[in-house]
């Protein structure tokens, strides 16, 4: 079928499909009776499961927690992944975040690329292979999750209830294909310190906000017990801003103490080399104080070093393969918890590393230097080869649709295709566009969406063949 026809033909239909859709503010709120996800979110998934059962497809809603559209009667599944929420707006807007106004050939709001456009891509394509009737050997299925945006409840509910797909993609990510996603492990260590030592005791500590995210901020207060130190210390700050050019200020309070803070460069925890770590900086300055405990100073030492070594090379953890490259660690809080100091690191492991063995590596590091460990997150890797029949498919479609080179690679970062057994992510983003996934001013180019059809198109057609 020539799908330049039909998008002419529907061309006006799906643009204020998409309007409709973004026009709900499909923010997460408390729950209400059949709508776990409050009543906007459920309203959205109605949104788009009602359009489907309009095109003549049969569709499913589990319980407002998720829904599918599908077609085909095969016994195999093809499943289709978006989702219907999406995050607050926030403020700075251009243009309203929830009305879906049109300018420039864009249409803006909060969702047109996170994930409301591909979800309407996903069903313009099933109706142009309704269209030119084409019988799917697989039974291709959109399956629209609502509360990916949050702790993806909406996906486990669905797959406790639902069979999972024998091939899956998630239109939630970027073209051409992302063929992996590292393990991830979330660890909250701790142990009992002694604070006070000869030359000053530490009183407070806190540093960042999140395990997932390169802190930006840390400070404490610290008081000074030796009149050596006092007398330098505003000389050694100076010093070691000089020598290191980090951003560690110091600031005099009553009593002999002190506040000192650090300031480093936000960055996402899975790309600890982008940022500059808060935590890291301000205990590489207080080791440089030196406490006049060796116990303390060994504390401080290892807690710098540990935060501002993205890759474990000096802390004994680095590993990497071929396929995505180092592990990465980000030290993101650190706190005091009456003796204790304890710390949460997000780290992330080679697809091809097992994290049974990412658990034991890091545990046997932590405990050497006298930590507790616990696993509080912990995230398998996801990882299709290259070289497998489904990547082949798509590298294909998108070469052919794009006139672009083809290739897949690998992130740091969770897709929603991780929610499945033998996913990718494909598109809706192409390579060179800005990334507008929760900005502000996010809109769908409508170029790229009809674009996005015509590949999703290709996709269902030749992935639904046996
Ligand atoms: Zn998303």
């Amino acid at each position: 079928m020539d799908m330049d026809i039909f998008l002419n033909k529907y061309r006006e239909e799906i643009i204020s499909s998409l309007k409709e859709f973004i026009k709900i503010p499909s923010v997460i709120s408390p729950p209400r009776p059949g709508a776990p996800f409050g009543p906007k979110v459920a309203k959205a998934l109605d949104y788009v499961l009602n359009l489907g059962d309009s095109m003549g497809f049969e569709v499913k809603n589990l319980d407002g927690y998720a829904g599918h559209v599908q077609y085909g009667e095969g016994d195999e599944i093809l499943g289709i992944l978006t989702h219907v929420d999406v995050v607050p707006a926030g403020s700075g807007w251009t243009y309203p975040p929830f009305e879906g106004q049109v300018h420039d050939n864009r249409i803006y709001g909060r969702g047109a690329v996170d994930d409301k456009g591909p979800g309407i891509a996903a069903l313009y394509a099933l109706l142009a292979l309704k269209e030119q009737g084409f019988m799917p050997q697989r039974t291709i299925r959109i399956i629209y999750g609502a509360n990916e945006e949050n702790d993806w409840e909406c996906v486990n509910y669905y797959f406790s209830r639902e069979k999972m797909p024998q091939i899956g993609l998630a239109f939630d990510g970027s073209y051409p294909v992302i063929n992996g996603e590292k393990g991830v492990l979330v660890i909250h260590m701790e142990k009992d310190i002694e604070w006070r030592a000869p030359r000053f005791s530490i009183e407070d500590i806190k540093g960042g906000t999140a395990a997932n995210a390169v802190p930006d901020y840390c400070c404490c207060t610290i008081e000074i017990r030796d009149q050596g130190l006092g007398g330098e210390v505003a000389d050694l700050q100076r010093a070691f801003v000089e020598d290191t050019g980090y951003d560690v200020s110091i600031t005099s309070m009553d009593g002999g103490r002190y506040r000192v803070e650090s300031r480093g460069q936000p960055a996402h925890g899975s790309t600890p080399e982008k940022g500059k770590n808060a935590i890291g900086r301000l205990f590489k300055f207080l080791h440089f104080l030196d406490s006049g405990d060796e116990h303390l100073n060994e504390v401080l030492f290892h807690i710098g070093r540990l935060a501002m070594d993205h890759n474990g090379r000096d802390t004994g953890l680095f590993v990497k393969d071929e396929v995505s490259g180092s592990m990465t660690v980000n030290v993101g809080i650190v706190g005091k918890n009456n003796q204790a100091i304890y710390l949460k690191v997000n780290t992330r492991y080679p697809v091809t590393y097992s994290m049974d063995r990412a658990v034991e590596d890091f545990t046997r590091m932590a405990e050497g230097l006298g930590y507790k460990c616990k696993v509080e997150n912990r995230l398998e890797p996801l990882y299709v080869k290259e070289d497998s029949y489904i990547i082949n498919i798509l590298k294909d479609i998108y070469q052919k649709t794009t006139g672009q080179p083809p290739y897949a690679f690998t992130i740091g970062g969770a897709t929603y295709a991780r929610a499945l057994k033998n996913g990718v992510a494909f598109g809706p983003t192409f390579p060179g566009r800005p990334e507008l996934a929760h900005q502000r001013d996010e809109y769908m180019d409508i170029q790229d969406l009809m674009t996005n059809i015509k590949i999703y198109t290709e996709a269902m057609m030749r992935l639904s063949m046996a």
